[in-house]
């Protein structure tokens, strides 16, 4: 055995993924749901809208594996590329928009 992180890609709910993502910047996280700031990355439950957090990215571009080992360790989440992220749902208000 020889674990360690590696990029993989899985095809995911966009709009579950919003709903339910913890977004890490340089220390603390913020709620994607309700934009609350502050949050404990290691906490699993937003205080303030109780959304679940089953996903998480880092915004910073700070050494994203050692910040994963940091979190992880402690709970069982999944980790998207922030970029990915961004696109995706740049892409998804688009074609609201225009669509
Ligand atoms: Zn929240």
């Amino acid at each position: 055995m020889n674990k360690k992180f590696i990029k993989v890609y899985k095809e995911l709910d966009i709009e579950d993924v919003s709903q339910h993502l913890l977004i890490i910047g340089e220390a603390l996280g913020t709620c994607n749901h309700c934009s609350q700031l502050g949050v404990d990355p290691k906490i699993r439950t937003c205080p303030g809208c109780k959304t679940e957090f089953r996903y998480a990215t880092f915004s910073s571009s700070k050494d994203k594996s050692s910040q994963i080992v940091k979190i992880a360790n402690a709970r069982d989440l999944i980790f998207v590329d922030y970029e990915d992220y961004r696109h995706l749902i740049g892409e998804i208000k688009a074609k609201k928009l225009f669509g």
